[in-house]
């Protein structure tokens, strides 16, 4: 199976559509295009042309350019038959359990639902790369919006199994916030204080801190460390069921 190249298009304000290539086949799908414009131009200056887009779920910051890019380019879209009247211009329906081939890269489709329902993520697995839209986060989660807790959390576990050397694509940078946040559960995290020092520097600078590892994030994302004694401890909820942490986690961060 082929390799994938991903190149990342910063949009709106804190937004990431992802571009991702499959050389052998000359193939490029736009991961939750939010907008048209300033991916046709990053698809010029990469010299690369779109066939497919691969949306995540139906927020518009995540499909709100499926349409003028079909019409430019003719491109396939593929979402969540879930989602199936909430993706504008849907082509290809896949759900939990699916595979996808962009060109000779082969995408395994999770439904991780929660923060919508019909969420799905796709998981490249020859080349570690995930993208996971608003379900997992640098150091954080999407919100629980039209989903349960516990769902939330089944979701983000399918992810939390994955191998550790995989590639975050999130929809977002959001990753200093989520990691203030993450400060405020696991203040003695010293793996979370040497991450935000990094990722201190890096937005001062304004780096980019879009992809990290799957190993990074079970070290210090709270939303992956329900388990955790110390985040327990912190909100007051030593030895209460995951479900109860996690759920307990999320509202303080709603809050924050
Ligand atoms: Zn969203
Ligand atoms: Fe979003």
């Amino acid at each position: 199976m082929a390799t994938l190249e991903v190149h990342r298009v910063p949009v709106l304000h804190d937004n990431y559509v992802w571009l991702a290539h499959e050389p052998s086949a000359n193939a490029t799908a736009a991961v939750d295009p939010a907008v048209a414009g300033p991916v046709m131009e990053a698809l010029a200056a990469k010299g690369w042309t779109l066939t497919h887009i691969l949306n995540t779920h139906h927020h518009n910051d995540h499909t709100g350019g499926n349409l003028e890019l079909k019409a430019e380019t003719g491109c396939t879209i593929v979402g969540s038959r879930t989602d199936r009247d909430r993706i504008p211009g849907i082509d290809v329906e896949v759900g939990d359990g699916d595979t996808y081939d962009l060109g000779d890269a082969r995408a395994q489709v999770f439904d991780v639902s929660g923060h919508t329902l019909g969420h799905i993520a796709y998981w490249f697995a020859d080349s570690d790369t995930l993208f996971c839209g608003d379900t997992m986060f640098a150091m954080g989660c999407g919100r629980v919006i039209e989903g349960e807790f516990g769902q939330m959390l089944g979701s983000l576990e399918k992810l939390k199994a994955l191998p550790g050397a995989t590639k975050i694509y999130c929809a977002h940078e959001y990753t200093q916030k989520n990691g203030q946040f993450a400060l405020t559960v696991e203040p003695e995290n010293p793996d979370l204080i040497a991450r935000m020092r990094d990722v201190d520097a890096k937005r001062a600078r304004n780096i980019a801190t879009v992809p990290s590892t799957l190993a990074e994030e079970w070290k210090t994302n709270p939303f992956l460390r329900p388990d955790s004694r110390h985040l327990q401890e912190t909100i007051g909820l030593a030895g209460a069921s995951l479900v109860e942490v996690f759920a307990e986690t999320r509202k303080r961060k709603d809050a924050f």
